[in-house]
């Protein structure tokens, strides 16, 4: 064997990045990555297969995904050219990292999700943190002034992992005092929360990120769009993969997007779902729970956090952990279906009960 070495040729900052590397329990009751319980309805399954032809085998994608863009400009009444495609909304951030933020500054909100951070140091970007405040409000002022001169802003609405939501006001104020991009992250839009769409209009530096990975069930396809202006999108083109998003996924997507009405009732029931299990947390005591605008409900469990997600993976459930501060004694949990949410505050309450038991022993 020789003696090559691959960490000699990797940059410092990017041996010492963690990979998101989340963990697998098959047969759990999986309530840890907000995806959707539902899956696809029987006949839009089949309406997929159906669309299926040999040639979603063998050919490229349109690397332009066209027909799925014309859906999509149909569903949010925008014109395509402000529209683009991408593999799951993740694919998108990093695109965004790589068009604005290389060698540059991007400005995120913590607590928020995790991959705006990884993504910008893949990107050799310097990640800035404009943390937001106790109830996890955004700090616009703080922003404004740390994106002077920086190449992108990242802010999440509702935010994930809060639930809490941005105002119409907050985000214009922080499009009007910025130079650089503003990339609002609306991933959980339909549960809740404030459309900052209309803004489009008035901000040609405001890029919109939605998904189809949870209201529309398919976190399985990746499929995500992002919304901006066409001087934007201009660049992200230079960027992305040509064939970023497969032939089935592109089919699917059009036609779950050609059927949108028939996920109202379980976004619905999601959204009731989260206010009846927001009551069930806040009655359990010595646990804090945050109101949510999305599909998932963060709580403190001041000291018992590690011994909750354990205790709970025993019960074969799994929900959301946070290693590090300022989220250290927090849990988030994903809103279920109801029986899946009735197992989980089951075995939540058995577990906070042998914890008490131990710590009287
Ligand atoms: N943005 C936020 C706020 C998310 O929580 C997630 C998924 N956890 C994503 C983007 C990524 O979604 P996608 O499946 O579209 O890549």
């Amino acid at each position: 064997m020789n003696n090559f070495e691959a960490g000699a040729f990797v940059r410092a900052d990017l041996k010492e990045l963690t990979p998101y590397q989340p963990d697998l329990f098959p047969g759990f009751i999986k309530l840890d990555a907000n995806e959707s319980p539902y899956g696809l309805p029987a006949e839009m399954q089949a309406q997929i297969y159906k669309n299926i032809g040999p040639e979603t085998f063998n050919r490229y994608p349109d690397p332009g995904a066209e027909e799925l863009v014309k859906e999509i400009s149909s569903c949010y009444k925008l014109p395509p050219e402000q529209i683009m495609v991408g593999n799951g909304s993740d694919e998108m951030i990093l695109n965004l990292m790589l068009t604005f933020g290389v060698g540059n500054r991007v400005i995120v909100t913590p607590p928020t999700f995790s991959m705006y951070g990884i993504h910008a140091r893949v990107a050799g970007a310097e990640v800035v943190a404009v943390p937001r405040e106790q109830n996890f409000e955004l700090v616009t002022d703080d922003i404004i002034r740390a994106a002077d001169g920086a190449g992108l802003v990242v802010i999440c609405s509702p935010n994930n992992p809060s639930g809490n939501s941005s105002s119409t006001e907050q985000i214009a104020a922080i499009l009007a005092g910025c130079r650089c991009p503003v990339a609002v992250d609306q991933a959980y839009l339909e549960f809740g929360g404030v459309d900052m769409q209309p803004l489009l209009a008035d901000y040609n530096n405001l890029v919109i990120l939605r998904t189809m990975s949870k209201a529309y069930s398919l976190a399985g396809l990746r499929v995500g769009y992002l919304f901006a202006d066409p001087g934007i999108i201009h660049y992200l083109l230079k960027v992305k993969q040509p064939f970023n998003l497969n032939n089935f996924s592109q089919i699917a997507a059009r036609e779950v997007l050609r059927h949108r009405e028939l996920f109202a009732q379980q976004i619905a029931q999601i959204a009731e779902e989260r206010e009846k299990m927001y009551l069930a947390l806040q009655a359990i005591p010595n646990l804090t729970v945050y109101p949510s605008d999305a599909n998932y409900l963060l709580f403190a469990a001041h000291g018992q956090a590690a011994g909750i997600y354990q205790g709970l993976l025993q019960q074969k459930v799994q929900i959301r952990n946070f290693s590090e501060p300022p989220l250290a004694h927090c849990l988030r949990v994903t809103v279920g279906t109801p029986e899946e949410n009735k197992i989980f505050l089951s075995a939540l309450r058995k577990v906070i009960g042998i914890l008490g038991e131990k710590k009287n022993d």
